[in-house]
């Protein structure tokens, strides 16, 4: 954008001249939610890890939980300790354990735009979170695999209670306010570059070659038109070396 390729209105509202129209810059973004989390108090002393507290993480059919084919649409991660937002509080160290519960594939959209021409002038990035009905609904689904697994038979042996979010919060206007509360980022970022065959709605083609320009291409995160399931650092290395490769 600060090199003037992008929509005009938004490049004129930061003062940059218009080299190149492409309205796409900047759209598209999304990103993988964690909610943090369905914490579980423990029944005796959840003893410290080698892996970040962050043992595993269980991708699902939210409308069937024992199907497996197809792209899963919820995500649950089991961390070994109490793992929550900021705002929220945690139990001590080593009397709790936590399922993380997300969506994998938001349909909400948000954008970022630069604010002005010099490197110094903070953009303006907007992840637009949780805002359609798919996405908060998949949430509160997702919550409840958590707290299915969490009641499980398996974690009998561990969990003495339920700590968050509660079990009086049940309704779906508590859920999702705790939801609020509890999203956040899994740092997966995407889309604002997206890779397509339309100038008109994408930035790059197939090749990561800026559409109407000779000599520029993009290859990072931005170029990923749609999130993958997981998170996206393999995907990423795979369209570096696939692109180093042929360039
Ligand atoms: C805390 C955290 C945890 C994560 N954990 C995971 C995980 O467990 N698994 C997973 O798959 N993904 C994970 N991710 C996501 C993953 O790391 C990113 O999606 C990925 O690194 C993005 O790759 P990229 O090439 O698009 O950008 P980056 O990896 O951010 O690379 C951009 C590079 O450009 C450089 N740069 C920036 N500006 C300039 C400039 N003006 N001139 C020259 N160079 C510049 C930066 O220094 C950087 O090296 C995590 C991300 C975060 C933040």
């Amino acid at each position: 954008m600060r090199s003037g390729i992008g929509a005009p209105s938004v490049l004129q509202a930061a003062g940059v001249s218009c080299h190149h129209a492409l309205p796409a810059v900047g759209e598209n973004l999304h990103d993988h939610l964690l909610g943090a989390g369905n914490v579980y108090l423990a029944r005796q002393p959840v003893p410290p890890t080698r892996l970040q507290h962050s043992e595993s993480l269980m991708y699902l059919n939210s409308a069937d939980p024992g199907v497996a084919e197809g792209a899963p649409d919820v995500v649950l991660g089991c961390v070994a300790a109490g793992s929550v937002a900021a705002g929220l509080t945690p139990p001590a160290p080593g009397s709790a354990f936590t399922l993380l519960f997300g969506v994998t594939h938001p349909s909400s959209r948000g954008r970022l735009a630069i604010t002005g021409p010099d490197r110094g002038a903070a953009p303006v990035i907007d992840p637009a979170y949780l805002q359609t009905d798919h996405d908060r609904q998949t949430f509160i689904r997702a919550l409840q695999l958590a707290r299915m697994v969490g009641a499980g038979k398996a974690l009998d042996a561990w969990r003495e209670a339920e700590y968050l979010p509660g079990a009086a919060v049940t309704d779906t206007a508590a859920l999702q306010a705790f939801i609020a509360r509890a999203a956040i980022t899994h740092h997966h970022p995407v889309g604002t570059c997206q890779m397509g065959r339309d100038a008109k709605t994408s930035v790059v083609d197939g090749d990561l070659k800026v559409h109407g320009l000779d000599n520029l291409w993009v290859v990072d995160a931005s170029v990923i038109p749609s999130i993958t399931s997981g998170p996206i650092h393999a995907a990423l290395l795979a369209m570096a070396e696939s692109f180093a490769a042929h360039f």
